[in-house]
């Protein structure tokens, strides 16, 4: 009997893929599913399908499974699936818990897919899978102890340690957006009060935002989401900044004083050679990511004593996720 999803010694079925055969990989994020097929060494993407996520947790893997078939259909010598979910993953695929994907629970997503499908699935959090790629063909290429973060909506992240992206005993490492770092801060997706990803993400930047409005500034801001403050997001802040608004600049300066809060913690505890950061809101990075580098030696324990720690821009985009999905496919194919 096959056993595709053995972890522990390698699988019993380890075998080198056939030459020119193709690995899915799939990123499930709260609002959108990407899948792709790729040759599952580098990031090429070859086929590609996209739908929504499913709002109803119960259609949860049905939206998987869909993605996955329809890629299927199209793309010839499948070997292996891999997919990313934003939540807590355990070693055998099973999502015990994710902040973005509330009332799923405990969902054997590699178990759904294999029971549908004839093919060999693995599936990991989705900030291991985004570190894997950045490590084996991005930004933290050449480094065995980085850390990866991802700043989207929440905050996701992967730490490489040793050469190796980090586990944990459960494979529940690597969640840095819900490190707790103000315990009078602002309510985070996960349900409690004062997490980094409350400050330091998309969800976090609108926090800041209102806080300047509650101080009476912020009108440029408030203007952008149409004047109502529950519905300001991270693009709104962006947009005002582009346009010179002093207090979106003062936004952003808030914001990367708690991005580099954290990243002083992360650094002081993993002691990396490089930061990368990626994510959504790798697009408005000018705005923070000089300010985040400047405040890093006063942040880290003994900042003026030790190398500076480079904090550089992820050389992948939104398909990271998707990316590190095939790459790991293959992995599984092959070891396990
Ligand atoms: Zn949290």
């Amino acid at each position: 009997m096959k056993v595709w999803r053995s972890r522990v010694g390698g699988s019993d079925t380890a075998t080198a893929p056939r030459p020119g055969s193709h690995f899915i990989g799939v990123d499930v994020g709260g609002t959108k599913i990407l899948g792709i097929a790729t040759d599952g060494v580098t990031a090429t993407i070859e086929y590609r399908e996209l739908a929504a996520t499913p709002k109803d947790p119960a259609k949860f893997a049905d939206g998987i499974l869909a993605v996955v078939g329809g890629l299927l259909d199209t793309v010839p010598d499948v070997a292996g699936v891999g997919v990313g979910v934003p939540g807590l993953v355990d070693h055998a695929g099973v999502l015990h818990y994710g902040p973005n994907v509330q009332g799923v629970l405990g969902l054997d997503i590699a178990g759904e897919l294999m029971r549908r499908f004839p093919v060999p699935a693995v599936a990991e959090n989705d900030g291991y899978l985004t570190a894997l790629t950045e490590h084996r063909l991005g930004a933290a290429r050449g480094h065995d102890h980085a850390i990866v973060i991802t700043q989207g909506t929440g905050i996701g992240g992967g730490l490489i340690v040793g050469g190796q992206v980090l586990r944990g005993a459960n494979g529940f490492a690597g969640e840095p957006g819900h490190m707790l770092i103000n315990r009078f801060g602002h309510l985070c997706a996960c349900g409690r009060t004062g997490c980094w990803e409350a400050v330091a993400s998309g969800a976090g930047l609108a926090n800041l935002a209102r806080d300047v409005i509650a101080e009476g500034k912020g009108e440029a801001i408030l203007a952008a989401a149409g004047g109502d403050p529950g519905l300001i997001r991270g693009e709104h802040v962006s947009a005002a900044y582009s346009d010179d608004d002093p207090d979106a600049v003062e936004v952003l300066e808030r914001f990367s004083w708690w991005i580099a809060q954290g990243i002083g913690s992360l650094i002081a505890l993993l002691d990396p050679s490089i930061v990368v950061l990626g994510g959504g809101l790798s697009a408005i990075a000018e705005g923070f990511i000089d300010g985040v580098s400047r405040q890093i030696t006063e942040t880290v324990v003994g900042g003026d004593h030790r190398p500076v720690v480079p904090i550089v821009a992820a050389d992948f985009g939104p398909e990271a996720g998707a990316v590190g999905a095939a790459l790991r496919a293959r992995d599984f194919v092959i070891n396990g």
